[in-house]
C-alpha cells in the first residue's frame, strides 16, 4: 500500500509492527506490516482476519515448499528459490535453497521485526539444516534498514556450495555471489540453450559464474565465448567447466557494449548469442534509458548471427513490460534489417511463481528469436 493510498494512520507503530488497514467506512481488509521509511508504506501479510505470529510464516512457508513439490522441481537438482517475496505470500522475504542451506534475504521492515521467525521456519523445510543470510540488497535502504549478512541457523560455515542443475554441477558462492549467490531464475532458459547448441559457435553475454556457456558446452557447442565484467564471476565460470570435465570456453573480461561492437568490427559472426543483461531498469521512471541499452546489445547481436541462427535475449527489469521488451527487440530487428521470428517466449522457472494481484513479479521476461536462413 503506497503511502499515498493512506488517509490517516492511528497511533503510532513501530518499523515492521503488524496493523490492521482499514477502509473509509472501517472495515477491515488486511493485516499488513509498517514501513514508516519506505514510499510502500504497508506491506500486506494476510487479507483474512488472523493473527500474524510464528506460525503464519511456518503455514506460508511449508505452503511454498508444498507447490514445489506438487511441481516436482526437485527433479531439476538440489537449487531452487524456495520463497518469492510477494508471490509467496511473504513480501520482503526472498529464500533460495542451496543442498541442505537456504540463503534468506529479509527486504523489509515487517520481514525483518519476523526474522528469528522465519529462519526458524526456514529450519522446519525437510532437508534444511543451515540459514544463512544475504540481506545486503540495496531495496533495504529504502526501508531504513541496514545490511545484514552471515550464519542464522545451523553449525556448518561452508560459503561455498556446489549445486547440481539439469544434470551439470556449478560452485556457488553464497557469501560473495549476486543475490544469493546463483540466478535460479534461468535453469530451464540454460536447458533450452544446451539443446539449440550442438555444433554452434555460441555467445555468451553477460555470462556471471557461466550458466549460459556451461550448457551450452555440455550440448556440444562447437566454440563458447562469454564475456563479463566480472573476474571473480569468470573465475567461476572456469571452475565451472573443470567440475563438469568440460573444455573451458573462451572467457573475455569486458564490458559487453565495447565488445559486441570490437566483435562486429572484426566481422565475427555465431551462430546463437545468449544477452542475459543486469537489470537496466528497476522501476518504469529508468524505461527510456532501459530501452535504449536494450536496442543497442540487442541490434548488434542481430547483425552478428549469422542465417538461422538463434538470439536468446532477456529483460529482468521491472520497469520495462514484456510487452515494451518485445517492441524493441522489434526495432533493432527492424534496424538490423533481420528477417526475425519469435521461436518461443520464456520465462522464470516455475520456482519463482507470479501472484494474481502482483503482476510486478513477473519480472523476467526473454524472447528465444530465429533469424530466418
Ligand atoms: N546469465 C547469468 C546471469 C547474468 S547476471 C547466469 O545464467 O547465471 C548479469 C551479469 O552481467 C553479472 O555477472 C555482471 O557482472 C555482468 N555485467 C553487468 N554489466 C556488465 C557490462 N556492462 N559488461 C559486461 N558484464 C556486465
Amino acid at each position: 500500500m503506497f503511502s499515498g493510498a493512506i488517509a490517516r494512520v492511528d497511533g503510532n507503530p513501530d518499523s515492521g509492527e503488524t496493523v490492521e488497514v482499514r477502509a473509509s467506512d472501517g472495515a477491515l481488509l488486511a493485516l499488513a506490516a509498517y514501513s514508516p521509511h519506505s514510499q510502500i508504506r504497508a506491506r500486506v501479510w494476510t487479507w483474512d482476519d488472523r493473527e500474524i505470529d510464528a506460525s503464519f510464516f511456518v503455514r506460508r512457508i511449508e505452503d511454498a515448499a508444498s507447490a514445489r513439490t506438487a511441481l516436482a522441481l526437485d527433479e531439476a537438482g538440489d537449487a531452487m528459490r524456495l520463497v518469492h517475496g510477494e508471490s509467496d505470500g511473504l513480501p520482503g522475504v526472498v529464500a533460495d535453497r542451496y543442498g541442505d542451506t537456504a540463503v534468506v534475504q529479509i527486504l523489509s521492515a515487517g520481514a525483518e521485526r519476523w526474522r528469528d521467525a522465519i529462519a526458524d521456519a526456514l529450519c522446519s523445510v525437510p532437508g534444511i539444516e543451515c540459514v544463512w543470510e544475504r540481506s545486503d540488497a540495496d531495496v533495504r535502504e529504502l526501508e531504513g534498514l541496514k545490511p545484514r549478512t552471515g550464519l542464522l541457523r545451523g553449525a556448518a560455515l561452508k560459503p561455498e556450495h556446489i549445486i547440481h542443475e539439469h544434470g551439470l554441477r556449478f560452485r556457488v558462492e553464497i557469501d560473495a555471489g549476486h543475490k544469493t549467490g546463483f540466478y535460479l531464475d534461468q535453469r530451464d532458459n540454460r536447458l533450452l540453450l544446451r539443446k539449440l547448441s550442438r555444433g554452434k559457435d555460441v555467445l555468451d553475454c553477460f555470462s556471471y559464474t557461466g550458466g549460459f556457456a556451461i550448457n551450452a558446452l555440455q550440448g556440444g557447442a562447437a566454440s563458447v565465448l562469454a564475456i563479463d565484467s566480472s573476474e571473480l564471476a569468470l573465475a567461476s565460470a572456469r571452475a565451472n567447466a573443470k567440475l563438469n570435465g568440460l573444455p573451458e570456453a573462451e572467457l573475455l573480461e569486458a564490458d559487453v557494449f565495447q565488445s559486441l561492437r570490437r566483435l562486429r568490427d572484426q566481422a565475427r559472426t555465431f551462430d546463437v548469442i545468449v544477452l542475459d543483461p543486469p537489470k537496466f531498469a528497476p522501476t518504469a521512471a529508468h524505461a527510456e534509458k532501459a530501452s535504449r541499452a536494450y536496442k543497442d546489445i540487442n541490434l548488434l547481436a542481430l547483425k552478428m548471427l549469422r542465417p538461422g541462427g538463434f538470439l536468446m535475449t532477456f529483460s529482468c527489469s521491472g520497469g520495462v513490460s514484456a510487452d515494451l521488451f518485445q517492441k524493441i527487440v522489434a526495432g533493432a530487428a527492424l534496424d538490423a534489417a533481420a528477417d526475425v521470428r519469435i521461436e518461443r517466449w520464456m520465462h522464470a522457472a516455475a520456482d519463482h511463481p507470479v501472484a494474481l494481484n502482483f503482476p510486478e513479479g513477473e519480472y523476467l521476461k526473454g524472447l528465444l528469436c530465429r533469424v530466418a536462413g
